[in-house]
């Protein structure tokens, strides 16, 4: 199977110890995205002093974390260490929301649509639910028509229905992170960051695009797709940034809250995946197209859509929901993946320099997990886990 946003390759979840840092010590996150704004703030909760730092902000539109909405979902096929991680994500989703009185999930359920009678990449999620008391609902085709009318289901074997996930506000989530991190205590500080002087294995400092040297013990790499041209000698060919487009079809106006209503859909089997998020605060039923676009440079490329992935996203859209045929496009948004080789998230440090950490490589699927993956982060660093043996850079 081409690698898709679905399905990272299982690993190992066990660990790599890694030394512990002192409470109290320096730590500086580059990027305050996803990965990095959600592990700035689980640090500084550990009692590390954290200053973070971004080029252009939390959930700026060149970020991987800049749409308006993102997918939650717990299947990941017979990847347990997903499920259980999004599963982890879910519950401090809902705490943060309460904490933060802001509504940053809806839980509007996620549909597979499922062309075959086995469909690995959900199937075998389903003891994983059980475990967890998350069960999916299975439908027949005549069950989905019968609840969501306008999905054409003429050639599907039968669906999943998810009644736990949905889908997160992505770019204002990551100014709620920003904002908690701030009043808890934490500096931000607008500004591009790169690797200042390496001292017996120990980088000293961040130089900003401010003029000013910023001095830690440790530093956090969380810069997505920018990670491979920053570190180009160890993570130039393992995270490469490519060009990824959703669409934000109108849908017609007597239709609107029925189709703003639908859960969020995942075509699973067909030749190519598609998914999709209904709704988005009265902006649009948005598509994506999930296969890996052109190389990209996330800072200077043009946000532009692609007329053959356009042509693919209408065509889909005609086809599984018939009355959007003619929908107009009322916006759309480029967004990059920052791929690893395998799917897998990387979290592990440079090679050479042992306080310097890379954290990236979300792969298309990484944005659900920031909350989760933040906190593992901050337990990593204060020897209470290990580095999962799938994140690391070398995996041999
Ligand atoms: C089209 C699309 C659809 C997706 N769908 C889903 C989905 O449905 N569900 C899901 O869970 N995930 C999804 N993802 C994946 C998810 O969005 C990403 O995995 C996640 O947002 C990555 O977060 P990040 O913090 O690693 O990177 P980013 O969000 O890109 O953040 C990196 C930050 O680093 C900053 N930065 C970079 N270089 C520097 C520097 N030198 N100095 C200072 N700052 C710097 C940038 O400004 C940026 O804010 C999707 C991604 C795309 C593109």
């Amino acid at each position: 199977m081409p690698l898709n946003t679905f399905s990272p390759v299982s690993g190992n979840a066990l660990g790599k110890p890694t030394e512990s840092l002192p409470k109290g010590s320096k730590v500086s996150v580059i990027g305050a995205g996803a990965f990095g704004g959600w592990t700035a703030l689980f640090l500084l909760r550990k009692g590390y002093a954290v200053t973070l730092i971004d080029a252009w902000g939390p959930g700026n539109s060149r970020s991987s974390s800049g749409d308006e909405t993102r997918v939650i979902r717990s299947t990941y096929g017979a990847n347990e260490f997903y499920f259980d991680l999004n599963v982890r994500a879910l519950e401090l989703w809902k705490e943060h929301e309460q904490r933060w009185n802001r509504k940053l999930f809806q839980n509007k359920g996620v549909l597979w649509f499922c062309y075959q009678s086995s469909t690995p990449l959900v199937d075998d999620s389903v003891p994983f639910t059980q475990k967890h008391n998350m069960e999916y609902e299975k439908l027949t085709p005549s069950e989905v028509q019968k609840r969501y009318p306008i999905v054409n289901t003429a050639d599907l074997s039968h669906a999943w229905f998810d009644p736990h996930g949905g889908c997160l506000q992505a770019r204002e989530a990551c100014q709620a992170v920003q904002k908690a991190f701030v009043q808890e205590g934490g500096t931000f500080i607008q500004a591009k960051a790169i690797p200042g002087k390496t001292e017996r294995n120990q980088l000293q400092s961040v130089k900003l695009s401010t003029g000013d040297e910023l001095r830690a013990d440790a530093f956090i790499f969380a810069c997505g797709s920018w990670l491979g041209k920053l570190f180009p000698e160890v993570l130039g060919t393992i995270i490469t940034c490519t060009k990824q487009e959703v669409y934000y079809f109108g849908v017609p106006h007597q239709q609107a809250s029925t189709f703003d209503k639908l859960p969020v859909w995942v075509d699973v089997d067909g030749k190519d995946f598609y998914y999709g998020i209904p709704g988005n605060k009265y902006r649009g039923f948005k598509i994506g197209v999930d296969e890996r676009g052109e190389p990209f440079d996330p800072t200077t490329g043009e946000r532009t859509s692609n007329p053959q992935v356009l042509a693919k996203a209408r065509k889909f859209l005609a086809h599984r929901f018939p009355a959007l045929k003619d929908a107009p496009i009322i916006e759309n948004r480029v967004c990059p993946y920052e791929n690893s080789p395998d799917g897998n998230f990387i979290f592990d440090h440079h090679p050479e320099i042992t306080n310097l950490f890379f954290l990236g490589g979300g792969s298309g699927h990484g944005f659900k997990h920031g909350p989760a993956l933040g906190e593992k982060v901050s337990s990593i660093l204060t020897g209470d886990e290990p580095i999962p043996h799938l994140f690391l850079l070398d995996k041999s």
